[in-house]
C-alpha cells in the first residue's frame, strides 16, 4: 500500500529515525520541524498521513492539528499524534483536538505501520467517496460537503460482543452517557447472530473473548456483505500486540488496551460513529444525486442528458449485431390549450399520467425519456419499423381513448402524435435518428395531430417518404394513424 507520510518533530533525531523505518516499508516520507512548518507542507503536499508530535516549541501538536482539521483543504488527511506522555488525558485531549490516533513514544514497530496501513485504507475509501461526491457537486445538485466532525456520534446502534459480565457492565455504563443502544453478545455464534442484520453502527469485540475466537469474528464480520462496512473496535491487552496487528490487517478499525479508560472509550467510539455516519451520508448524497442527474423529478423518466449519453451506445452495439433501431419522437397536442385552460399545476398532472401510461405500454427493454417539456422518446432496441409501428399505434389509442382522470375528478380527453424512424445501417448516427423521427412527428401536426408517422428508412436523412413497410396497413389504416406522408 503506497503512500506519503509527513512526519512532524522538532528533534531532528526523531524524524530520521520514523524516516528510516517508514521507507523501510516502502512508505515516501516527508518531514518538518515546526507546526508551522507542517501546516505549510501539509498545504502544499497534501501527504496520506500525518505523524504528529505532540511536545514541540512554539506551536505545539494539539494546535497543529486543530488548524489542519479546520482548514477544508487538510481536514480529511489522517493524523496520528506522536506522545511521549502516558497519560490518558493527553490522548482523549488529541482526539478531541480531532487526531485520528496515537502513537505513544517509543513506538513500537507493529503498532506503527498496523495504525498507519488502517488509516490509509480508511482514507483511500473516504478519498474514493470525496472524488464521487465532486463530480455530483459538479452536476450541482448536492448538499456542500460536510466533515465526519459534524456527525451526531448519539444514539448509534452499538453491539458488544464481550464475555465478562463485568467488563460489560463497565462498557454498559460508559456508553449510557452518550444515549446509545446497546445490544451484548457474550459468545461469538451469538455475536454472529446478531450482527447478520448489519443494522449496528459500531461492533465492540474484546479479544478476551476466546484464543482465536474473537479475530474469526472479525473476520467473520469483513466477508458478509452486510457487516463488511461496520466499523470494529478492538479491546485488548498489552501484550497481545501481535494479534492486535493481526486484526487491524484483517480490517479492525480502531482499538483501546485495557484497563479501559472511560474517556478514551467515549472519544474512539464517538469518531468510529461518526465515520460511519458520514460515510451513509456520502453514499446516500451520492445516489441521489445520480438518480436526480438521470432522471426527471417531474414524471420519473429517464432525462434528456441520459438519453443523449446512452442512444449512441445503444444504437451502435444494435446495429452491429445485425438488428434494427426504432426511435418514437412524442408531442403532446394542443397541451399550451390544457396550461392556459386548466392552469400549469393541471398540465403538470397530465404529464405525469402520460409518462405513466408510455411506460406501461411500451415494453421491458424500451427506454421511455423526457425529452423536453411535453416531449417524449422511446427507444425500441431490435424493433423492425413494422413493430415499432404497433407500439406507437397501441400508445397513440391509450392516450387518445381514454381520458385522463384529474385529482380533481375531472376528465381531460388528450392526444399525442407521434414520429417514428428506423435505422438499419451501422453508420447511421443517434442524431439522424431523432432528427428524421422529429420530421416525422412535425408532418402528423401538419396533417392534423393525433396521428403516428414513419419516416423512411434511408440513410440520407433528407428523405422522409414514408416506408413501404409490409403488414403495417392493417394497423395505420386506423382512424388517426398513417404511414405515409410527404
Ligand atoms: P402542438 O400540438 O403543436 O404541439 O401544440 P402545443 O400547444 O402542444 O405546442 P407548444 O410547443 O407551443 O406548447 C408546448 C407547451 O408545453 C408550452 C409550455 O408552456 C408547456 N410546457 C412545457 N413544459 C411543461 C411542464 O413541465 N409543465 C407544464 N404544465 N407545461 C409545460
Ligand atoms: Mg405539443
Ligand atoms: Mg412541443
Amino acid at each position: 500500500m503506497p503512500g506519503r507520510i509527513l512526519v512532524v518533530d522538532d528533534i531532528p533525531a526523531n524524524t530520521r529515525l520514523l524516516e528510516a523505518k517508514l521507507s523501510g516499508e516502502y512508505f515516501e516520507v516527508i518531514t518538518a520541524t515546526s507546526g508551522l512548518q507542517a501546516l505549510e507542507i501539509a498545504r502544499a503536499e497534501a501527504p496520506d498521513i500525518v505523524l504528529l508530535d505532540v511536545m514541540m516549541p512554539g506551536m505545539d501538536g494539539f494546535e497543529v492539528c486543530k488548524r489542519l482539521k479546520a482548514d477544508p483543504q487538510t481536514t480529511h488527511i489522517p493524523v496520528v499524534m506522536v506522545t511521549a506522555l502516558s497519560d490518558p488525558s493527553d490522548r482523549v485531549r488529541g482526539l478531541e483536538a480531532g487526531a485520528d490516533d496515537f502513537l505513544t513514544k517509543p513506538v513500537r514497530d507493529v503498532a506503527m505501520f498496523a495504525r498507519v496501513r488502517s488509516l490509509l485504507r480508511l482514507k483511500m475509501v473516504m478519498d474514493e467517496w470525496r472524488l464521487r461526491q465532486q463530480t455530483s457537486s459538479e452536476l450541482g445538485i448536492v448538499p456542500p460537503t460536510a466533515t465526519p466532525e459534524h456527525e451526531s456520534y448519539h444514539q448509534a446502534r452499538i453491539l458488544i460482543c464481550e464475555a465478562s459480565a463485568i467488563e460489560t457492565a463497565n462498557l454498559q455504563k460508559v456508553l449510557a452517557l452518550d444515549s446509545h443502544l446497546l445490544q451484548i453478545a457474550a459468545t461469538v455464534s451469538e455475536s454472529q447472530r446478531l450482527a447478520a442484520t448489519g443494522e449496528h453502527d459500531l461492533v465492540i469485540v474484546d479479544l478476551a473473548l476466546g484464543d482465536d475466537e474473537a479475530l474469526r469474528l472479525c473476520s467473520h464480520l469483513r466477508s458478509q456483505e452486510k457487516t463488511r462496512q461496520t466499523p470494529i473496535l478492538l479491546i485488548a491487552e498489552e501484550d497481545q500486540t501481535a494479534k492486535l496487528a493481526k486484526s487491524l490487517d484483517l480490517g479492525v478499525n480502531d482499538y483501546l488496551m485495557q484497563p479501559v479508560d472511560r474517556n478514551e472509550l467515549l472519544a474512539r467510539v464517538r469518531t468510529q460513529i461518526r465515520r460511519r455516519r458520514f460515510q451513509d451520508r456520502l453514499r446516500s448524497s451520492y445516489v441521489q444525486s445520480l438518480s436526480m442527474a438521470l432522471t426527471d423529478q417531474l414524471t420519473g423518466l429517464y432525462n434528456r442528458n441520459y438519453l443523449m449519453t446512452h442512444l449512441s451506445g445503444l444504437m451502435q452495439r444494435t446495429l452491429a449485431s445485425g438488428k434494427a433501431m426504432a426511435l418514437a419522437m412524442i408531442d403532446v397536442d394542443n397541451f399550451k390549450q390544457v396550461n392556459d385552460t386548466h392552469g400549469h399545476a393541471v398540465g403538470d398532472e397530465v404529464l405525469a399520467e402520460l409518462a405513466q401510461r408510455m411506460t406501461h405500454y411500451t415494453r421491458n427493454f424500451d427506454t421511455v425519456a423526457r425529452f423536453g417539456g411535453e416531449e417524449f422518446v422511446v427507444v425500441m432496441p431490435d424493433t423492425t419499423a413494422a413493430l415499432a409501428m404497433l407500439v406507437a399505434e397501441r400508445l397513440r389509442r391509450r392516450v387518445a381513448d381514454v381520458q385522463i382522470r384529474l385529482k380533481s375528478g375531472t376528465a381531460l380527453s388528450i392526444t399525442i402524435s407521434i414520429g417514428v424512424a428506423v435505422s438499419r445501417h451501422q453508420a447511421d448516427r443517434a442524431e439522424e435518428l431523432l432528427s428524421r423521427a422529429d420530421r416525422a412527428l412535425y408532418a402528423a401536426k401538419r396533417q392534423g395531430r393525433n396521428r403516428v408517422m414513419l419516416a423512411s428508412d434511408v440513410t440520407a436523412g433528407t428523405d422522409t417518404r414514408a416506408a413501404n413497410t409490409a403488414g403495417l396497413s392493417e394497423r395505420v389504416e386506423k382512424p388517426g394513424a398513417k404511414s405515409e406522408f410527404t
